[in-house]
Protein backbone atom coordinates (compact mmCIF):
# COMPACT_ATOMS: atom_id res chain seq x y z
CA UNK A 1 0.00 0.00 0.00
CA UNK A 2 1.19 3.38 -0.62
CA UNK A 3 2.04 5.55 2.24
CA UNK A 4 -0.17 8.57 3.03
CA UNK A 5 1.69 11.81 2.73
CA UNK A 6 1.61 14.55 5.09
CA UNK A 7 2.94 18.26 4.83
CA UNK A 8 1.63 19.70 7.38
CA UNK A 9 2.26 19.43 11.17
CA UNK A 10 -1.33 19.75 11.30
CA UNK A 11 -2.36 16.68 9.44
CA UNK A 12 1.07 14.99 11.13
CA UNK A 13 -0.51 15.33 14.56
CA UNK A 14 -3.99 14.15 12.97
CA UNK A 15 -2.70 11.44 12.03
CA UNK A 16 -0.69 10.44 14.72
CA UNK A 17 -3.56 11.15 17.20
CA UNK A 18 -5.72 8.85 15.17
CA UNK A 19 -3.25 5.82 16.15
CA UNK A 20 -2.89 7.16 19.77
CA UNK A 21 -6.44 6.81 20.15
CA UNK A 22 -6.71 3.27 19.02
CA UNK A 23 -4.18 2.80 21.92
CA UNK A 24 -1.48 2.27 18.88
CA UNK A 25 2.36 3.16 19.91
CA UNK A 26 4.62 5.39 16.80
CA UNK A 27 8.05 5.37 16.06
CA UNK A 28 9.51 7.88 14.20
CA UNK A 29 12.39 8.02 11.56
CA UNK A 30 14.12 11.02 10.89
CA UNK A 31 16.02 11.17 7.13
CA UNK A 32 16.94 13.33 4.18
CA UNK A 33 15.57 11.55 2.03
CA UNK A 34 17.62 9.49 -1.27
CA UNK A 35 16.96 6.49 1.00
CA UNK A 36 18.66 3.43 0.91
CA UNK A 37 18.83 -0.39 2.76
CA UNK A 38 20.40 1.64 6.18
CA UNK A 39 17.23 3.43 6.25
CA UNK A 40 14.98 0.57 6.29
CA UNK A 41 16.82 -1.09 8.61
CA UNK A 42 15.33 1.69 10.57
CA UNK A 43 11.99 1.44 9.69
CA UNK A 44 12.17 -2.06 10.22
CA UNK A 45 13.14 -1.55 13.78
CA UNK A 46 10.67 0.79 14.55
CA UNK A 47 8.06 -1.82 13.37
CA UNK A 48 9.63 -4.16 15.70
CA UNK A 49 9.38 -1.53 19.08
CA UNK A 50 5.85 -0.06 18.45
CA UNK A 51 2.87 -0.61 15.98
CA UNK A 52 3.18 2.61 13.36
CA UNK A 53 5.91 3.94 12.03
CA UNK A 54 5.96 7.69 10.42
CA UNK A 55 9.66 8.38 8.33
CA UNK A 56 9.93 12.14 8.01
CA UNK A 57 12.00 12.84 4.73
CA UNK A 58 13.67 17.01 4.98
CA UNK A 59 16.87 18.08 3.81
CA UNK A 60 17.36 20.19 7.01
CA UNK A 61 18.92 23.35 5.60
CA UNK A 62 19.76 24.54 9.65
CA UNK A 63 22.64 21.28 9.49
CA UNK A 64 24.45 22.51 6.56
CA UNK A 65 27.31 24.79 6.70
CA UNK A 66 28.16 27.84 4.30
CA UNK A 67 30.44 25.73 1.84
CA UNK A 68 29.23 22.16 2.65
CA UNK A 69 26.59 20.65 -0.18
CA UNK A 70 22.59 21.61 1.07
CA UNK A 71 22.15 22.62 -2.85
CA UNK A 72 23.77 19.35 -4.34
CA UNK A 73 22.65 17.15 -1.48
CA UNK A 74 20.46 14.15 -3.36
CA UNK A 75 16.28 14.60 -3.69
CA UNK A 76 14.55 11.19 -5.20
CA UNK A 77 10.96 11.73 -3.41
CA UNK A 78 9.32 9.34 -5.75
CA UNK A 79 11.84 6.82 -5.14
CA UNK A 80 11.77 7.45 -1.26
CA UNK A 81 7.97 6.86 -1.24
CA UNK A 82 8.50 3.34 -3.62
CA UNK A 83 11.01 2.66 -0.92
CA UNK A 84 8.80 3.26 1.80
CA UNK A 85 5.52 1.86 0.17
CA UNK A 86 7.58 -1.71 0.27
CA UNK A 87 8.89 -1.24 3.69
CA UNK A 88 4.58 -0.99 4.54
CA UNK A 89 5.19 2.01 6.03
CA UNK A 90 2.45 3.66 6.94
CA UNK A 91 2.51 7.83 6.99
CA UNK A 92 5.20 9.72 5.51
CA UNK A 93 5.54 13.38 6.64
CA UNK A 94 7.77 15.95 4.44
CA UNK A 95 7.21 19.39 5.10
CA UNK A 96 8.64 22.41 3.19
CA UNK A 97 11.60 24.15 4.37
CA UNK A 98 9.49 27.20 4.50
CA UNK A 99 6.79 25.37 6.91
CA UNK A 100 9.63 24.24 9.52
CA UNK A 101 11.31 27.94 9.41
CA UNK A 102 8.43 30.19 9.37
CA UNK A 103 9.53 34.12 8.50
CA UNK A 104 10.51 35.19 12.49
CA UNK A 105 12.25 31.78 13.33
CA UNK A 106 14.30 32.42 16.21
CA UNK A 107 14.95 29.29 18.15
CA UNK A 108 18.10 27.13 18.16
CA UNK A 109 18.64 24.12 20.23
CA UNK A 110 22.38 24.54 21.64
CA UNK A 111 23.84 21.33 22.17
CA UNK A 112 27.34 20.25 24.23
CA UNK A 113 28.48 17.57 26.48
CA UNK A 114 28.82 14.69 23.40
CA UNK A 115 28.59 17.82 20.87
CA UNK A 116 31.77 19.34 21.50
CA UNK A 117 34.42 16.89 21.70
CA UNK A 118 36.22 17.88 18.52
CA UNK A 119 35.08 14.93 16.25
CA UNK A 120 32.50 16.19 13.69
CA UNK A 121 31.96 19.48 15.69
CA UNK A 122 35.51 20.52 14.76
CA UNK A 123 35.05 20.36 11.20
CA UNK A 124 30.87 21.12 11.10
CA UNK A 125 30.74 23.88 13.59
CA UNK A 126 26.63 24.32 13.16
CA UNK A 127 25.51 20.96 12.35
CA UNK A 128 25.09 19.70 16.06
CA UNK A 129 22.97 22.73 16.77
CA UNK A 130 20.94 22.51 13.52
CA UNK A 131 20.49 18.32 13.78
CA UNK A 132 19.16 19.00 17.75
CA UNK A 133 16.52 22.03 16.85
CA UNK A 134 15.81 19.87 13.77
CA UNK A 135 14.91 16.85 15.77
CA UNK A 136 13.64 18.40 19.06
CA UNK A 137 11.08 19.90 16.50
CA UNK A 138 10.52 16.56 14.69
CA UNK A 139 9.79 14.99 18.49
CA UNK A 140 8.10 17.43 19.75
CA UNK A 141 5.68 17.41 16.61
CA UNK A 142 5.13 14.06 16.28
CA UNK A 143 4.78 12.91 19.60
CA UNK A 144 6.08 9.50 18.59
CA UNK A 145 7.13 7.28 21.69
CA UNK A 146 10.65 5.89 19.42
CA UNK A 147 12.61 7.47 17.64
CA UNK A 148 15.50 5.44 15.04
CA UNK A 149 18.52 6.35 14.64
CA UNK A 150 21.69 5.09 12.82
CA UNK A 151 24.79 4.04 14.80
CA UNK A 152 26.39 4.91 11.07
CA UNK A 153 26.28 8.58 12.82
CA UNK A 154 27.40 7.83 15.72
CA UNK A 155 27.99 11.35 17.71
CA UNK A 156 24.75 12.38 16.02
CA UNK A 157 22.93 9.10 18.08
CA UNK A 158 24.49 10.70 21.22
CA UNK A 159 23.99 14.13 20.94
CA UNK A 160 20.15 13.37 20.24
CA UNK A 161 20.17 11.14 23.33
CA UNK A 162 21.36 13.35 25.65
CA UNK A 163 19.45 16.28 23.79
CA UNK A 164 15.87 14.17 24.56
CA UNK A 165 16.98 13.66 27.69
CA UNK A 166 17.75 17.44 28.81
CA UNK A 167 14.46 18.52 27.49
CA UNK A 168 12.46 15.58 28.75
CA UNK A 169 10.97 14.79 25.82
CA UNK A 170 9.22 11.47 26.35
CA UNK A 171 10.57 9.42 23.80
CA UNK A 172 13.18 6.40 23.84
CA UNK A 173 15.76 7.28 21.38
CA UNK A 174 17.18 4.01 19.62
CA UNK A 175 20.69 3.06 17.73
CA UNK A 176 20.41 0.88 15.00
CA UNK A 177 23.47 -0.84 13.58
CA UNK A 178 25.20 0.33 10.56
CA UNK A 179 23.85 -1.32 7.37
CA UNK A 180 27.02 -1.86 5.07
CA UNK A 181 27.21 -2.86 1.13
CA UNK A 182 28.97 -6.34 0.38
CA UNK A 183 32.06 -4.91 0.86
CA UNK A 184 31.81 -3.30 4.36
CA UNK A 185 30.99 0.03 2.96
CA UNK A 186 28.83 1.80 5.23
CA UNK A 187 25.31 2.91 3.25
CA UNK A 188 25.23 6.43 3.10
CA UNK A 189 23.19 8.92 0.97
CA UNK A 190 26.04 10.91 -0.19
CA UNK A 191 28.11 7.53 -1.71
CA UNK A 192 25.90 8.52 -4.76
CA UNK A 193 28.29 11.54 -4.94
CA UNK A 194 31.17 8.83 -5.77
CA UNK A 195 33.22 7.74 -9.39
CA UNK A 196 32.81 4.18 -9.33
CA UNK A 197 36.72 3.91 -9.05
CA UNK A 198 36.15 6.42 -5.83
CA UNK A 199 33.28 3.66 -4.49
CA UNK A 200 35.79 1.04 -4.54
CA UNK A 201 38.76 2.61 -2.74
CA UNK A 202 35.99 4.63 -0.47
CA UNK A 203 35.84 0.54 1.44
CA UNK A 204 39.61 1.83 2.94
CA UNK A 205 38.05 3.95 5.82
CA UNK A 206 36.00 0.59 7.24
CA UNK A 207 39.21 -1.57 6.61
CA UNK A 208 41.60 0.37 8.48
CA UNK A 209 38.93 0.81 11.37
CA UNK A 210 38.65 -2.89 11.59
CA UNK A 211 42.48 -3.38 11.11
CA UNK A 212 42.60 -0.98 14.28
CA UNK A 213 40.19 -2.58 16.09
CA UNK A 214 41.58 -5.68 15.50
CA UNK A 215 44.92 -4.25 16.68
CA UNK A 216 44.05 -2.37 19.90
CA UNK A 217 41.68 -6.13 20.93
CA UNK A 218 45.34 -7.93 20.64
CA UNK A 219 46.90 -5.29 22.64
CA UNK A 220 48.15 -2.07 20.62
CA UNK A 221 47.68 0.58 22.15
CA UNK A 222 44.38 2.22 20.99
CA UNK A 223 46.37 5.60 20.06
CA UNK A 224 49.23 3.59 18.22
CA UNK A 225 46.25 2.18 16.25
CA UNK A 226 44.52 4.61 14.96
CA UNK A 227 47.47 6.58 13.92
CA UNK A 228 48.31 3.57 11.78
CA UNK A 229 44.99 3.79 10.21
CA UNK A 230 45.21 7.47 9.28
CA UNK A 231 48.58 7.53 7.99
CA UNK A 232 47.20 4.17 5.57
CA UNK A 233 44.45 6.58 4.36
CA UNK A 234 46.36 9.31 3.82
CA UNK A 235 48.76 7.16 1.18
CA UNK A 236 45.67 5.67 -0.44
CA UNK A 237 44.86 9.74 -1.50
CA UNK A 238 42.19 10.29 1.42
CA UNK A 239 42.08 14.16 3.13
CA UNK A 240 41.67 12.67 6.82
CA UNK A 241 40.02 14.99 9.50
CA UNK A 242 39.79 12.58 12.28
CA UNK A 243 40.79 8.67 13.00
CA UNK A 244 40.09 8.36 16.94
CA UNK A 245 39.27 5.63 19.53
CA UNK A 246 36.70 7.50 22.05
CA UNK A 247 34.97 6.82 24.76
CA UNK A 248 31.96 4.46 23.47
CA UNK A 249 29.37 6.51 25.60
CA UNK A 250 30.90 10.11 26.52
CA UNK A 251 32.96 10.39 23.57
CA UNK A 252 35.63 11.80 25.21
CA UNK A 253 39.36 10.81 25.43
CA UNK A 254 40.18 7.82 26.71
CA UNK A 255 41.76 7.77 29.69
CA UNK A 256 41.80 4.69 31.64
CA UNK A 257 42.58 0.99 30.58
CA UNK A 258 39.04 -1.10 29.64
CA UNK A 259 37.35 1.59 29.05
CA UNK A 260 34.28 0.67 26.14
CA UNK A 261 35.75 2.01 23.02
CA UNK A 262 34.52 3.40 19.69
CA UNK A 263 37.07 4.03 16.36
CA UNK A 264 35.79 7.07 14.57
CA UNK A 265 36.63 8.04 11.38
CA UNK A 266 35.92 11.19 8.85
CA UNK A 267 37.57 11.67 5.31
CA UNK A 268 37.58 13.19 1.89
CA UNK A 269 38.01 11.28 -0.73
CA UNK A 270 37.96 13.79 -3.74
CA UNK A 271 35.15 16.11 -3.17
CA UNK A 272 33.07 13.55 -1.02
CA UNK A 273 32.96 13.66 3.07
CA UNK A 274 32.61 10.36 4.17
CA UNK A 275 32.13 8.66 7.78
CA UNK A 276 32.24 5.81 9.65
CA UNK A 277 32.78 4.04 13.26
CA UNK A 278 33.56 0.81 15.04
CA UNK A 279 33.07 -0.55 18.34
CA UNK A 280 36.28 -2.02 19.20
P1 LIG B 1 20.29 10.73 6.79
O1 LIG B 1 19.14 10.62 5.85
O2 LIG B 1 21.61 10.43 6.17
O3 LIG B 1 20.27 11.99 7.60
O4 LIG B 1 20.10 9.54 7.84
C1 LIG B 1 18.89 9.35 8.50
C2 LIG B 1 19.06 8.28 9.54
O5 LIG B 1 19.48 7.07 8.93
C3 LIG B 1 20.13 8.64 10.58
O6 LIG B 1 19.70 8.22 11.86
C4 LIG B 1 21.30 7.85 10.11
O7 LIG B 1 22.22 7.53 11.13
C5 LIG B 1 20.63 6.60 9.58
N1 LIG B 1 21.51 5.90 8.63
C6 LIG B 1 22.15 6.41 7.56
N2 LIG B 1 22.92 5.48 6.97
C7 LIG B 1 22.77 4.34 7.69
C8 LIG B 1 23.30 3.01 7.60
N3 LIG B 1 24.16 2.68 6.64
N4 LIG B 1 22.92 2.11 8.52
C9 LIG B 1 22.07 2.44 9.51
N5 LIG B 1 21.52 3.67 9.65
C10 LIG B 1 21.87 4.61 8.76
Amino acid sequence: MKPKIVRSVESLRREVARWKADNLTVAIVPTMGALHQGHIELVNEGLRRADRVVVSIFVNPKQFGANEDLSRYPRDEEADIEMLALAEVPLIYAPMAEDVYAPGFSTSVHVQGPATVALEDKYRPHFFDGVATIVAKLFIQSAAQYAMFGEKDYQQLQVVKRMAKDLNIPISVIGVATIRDQDGMAMSSRNRYLSKTERTQAVAIYKSLTQAAEKIRTGTNSQTATRAASRSLSTLGFKVDYVTARNAETLAVPTTAGEPLRLLAAAWLGKTRLIDNLAV
